[in-house]
């Protein structure tokens, strides 16, 4: 094979992180040639959340270049131009399928072989599918996951071929939530089916999850809490008819749209640096235990400042952008440490919710408002102390204060907070 390319810089991964570290890179003043993005898939950088959003519904339905990276923040549209307008190296439809780090060089799936001074790695999370779970059926055709640009397309061609029918979705978690949004809004109705006691267990509490249940039921979603999926059911043309759960009940659909969870892409390295929480254990320079290896988003399991240090992994956006520009700060002599304030957020239908903060085991969530149409919610230790904030519908002058909240944790006189008894009044509480 030909010799090694070298370069000063590279990612490893062309989804958000390496978006907006590209951005980085350029406003810190690279040279041509000094930086290369190594990518899987065959389209420039772009934000992943449009996909299960903007991507399916919206006429006309938001499509690249639209929503190249960094838009998502209000920033500047990266488009494939600009990577070479840069003198950026955008090698697409590439995978890296071997790293030394001894020698510093990625071997790639095209057979050519990349040198590196510094390297981040951003390789995402894939969805977990019931096919690497053994479940019976699970090969069927029709059954769709969402995950990456070519997902999106074939679940869209699939959702338009499904005007007037049912659809199954399997999961209760935010790509369960938007997709039977999204289904619903194409004139597709469905059935959302997870084992949890209610949507979004993880973050919602069961009296926020009402409200976002009983708005589906009023969609026209139906729900099924408890059972779980068993296996598929499908026809002599390998192409599925229905999904089996756990009770028993069979539901009968031939298009059924999965979202159980993602699982980060770390295979790469995982024999060569330290691992925690399944994703690469970073110090608060997003260094990994190879000192010239960062490793950014889904796939970095980093101190959280705030939080006296506890170690976390998150799959959301804002992390992936935040520590994407972080490392390159570092990469040009920064020693800050990264101080992550955890933040969520989802839009369905014509709801859109924020969250930031914690979400502590000793704090008791309280609940202002009725969603109609809003609501704000925090999380407040013993001591009341608060530590998490959530609002739906809010204004952006709302959402900047509950992120402000959540970042400076004020305590408060539980019994009078608790006098408040609407969204706003609940929100005037807090200077
Ligand atoms: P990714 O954006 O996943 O990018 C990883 C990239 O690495 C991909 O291009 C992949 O192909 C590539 N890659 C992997 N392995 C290799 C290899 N060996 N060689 C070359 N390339 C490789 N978060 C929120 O906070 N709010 C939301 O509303 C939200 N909505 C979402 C909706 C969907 C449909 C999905 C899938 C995710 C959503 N997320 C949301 C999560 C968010 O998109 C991710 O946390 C974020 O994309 C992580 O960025 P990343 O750069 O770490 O990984």
């Amino acid at each position: 094979s030909m010799a090694a390319k070298d370069y000063r810089y590279v990612i490893v991964g062309g989804g958000v992180a390496a978006g907006y570290a590209a951005r980085a890179f350029v406003e810190k003043g690279i040279s041509k040639g000094e930086l290369a993005i190594i990518s899987e898939e065959a389209v420039a950088p772009y934000e992943r959340p449009a996909l299960s959003k903007g991507f399916l519904i919206g006429n006309p339905p938001a499509r690249l270049p639209g929503f190249h990276t960094c838009v998502g923040s209000g920033g500047e549209r990266l488009s494939p131009q600009w990577y070479t307008e840069h003198g950026i190296d955008l090698l697409l439809s590439k995978s890296v399928i071997q790293v030394d780090p001894s020698t510093k060089t990625l071997k790639l799936s095209s057979g050519d072989s990349v040198r590196y001074d510094k390297l981040i790695v951003a390789t995402g999370s894939s969805a977990v599918q019931f096919t690497d779970l053994g479940f019976s059926g699970a090969d069927h055709r029709g059954i769709h996951y969402l995950r990456n640009i070519q997902d999106a397309e074939k679940l869209y061609d699939a959702i338009q071929a499904h005007k007037g029918k049912e659809a199954v979705v399997i999961g209760g978690g935010y790509i369960g939530m938007e997709v039977a949004a999204a289904l619903v809004q194409n004139q597709v109705s469905c059935t959302m089916v997870f084992p949890e006691a209610h949507m979004m267990e993880r973050l919602f509490t069961p009296e926020i999850a009402q409200f976002y249940e009983d708005f589906y039921r009023k969609q026209g979603v139906k729900i099924l809490k408890g059972p779980s999926c068993k296996s598929f059911i499908g026809n002599e043309n390998g192409h599925v008819t229905g999904v089996v759960l756990t009770d028993g009940t069979q539901l009968t659909s031939d298009l059924v749209i999965v979202g159980i969870g993602a699982k980060p892409n770390t295979k790469l390295l995982e024999n060569s640096l330290k691992m925690e929480q399944r994703g690469f254990l970073v110090n608060a320079q997003l260094q990994t235990s190879d000192s010239n290896i960062f490793a950014v988003g889904d796939v970095a399991t980093f101190p959280l400042k705030m939080y006296d240090n506890r170690l976390a992994r998150v799959e959301h956006v804002g992390n992936a952008r935040q520590m994407a520009m972080h490392a390159v700060d570092v990469i040009f002599g920064s020693q800050k440490a990264y101080d992550y304030l955890p933040f969520f957020y989802s839009r369905v239908f014509d709801k859109s919710w924020k969250f930031y903060g914690d979400t502590p085991k000793d704090a008791t969530c309280l609940v202002f408002g009725e969603m109609n149409p809003k609501l704000f919610a925090v999380w407040v230790r013993g001591n009341g102390q608060v530590v998490g904030t959530f609002t739906e519908s809010a204004t952006p002058e709302e959402e900047k204060k509950i992120e402000r909240i959540a970042r400076e944790r004020p305590v408060v006189d539980i019994a009078k907070l608790k006098a408040c008894r609407t969204a706003e009044e609940g929100l005037n509480f807090f200077s």
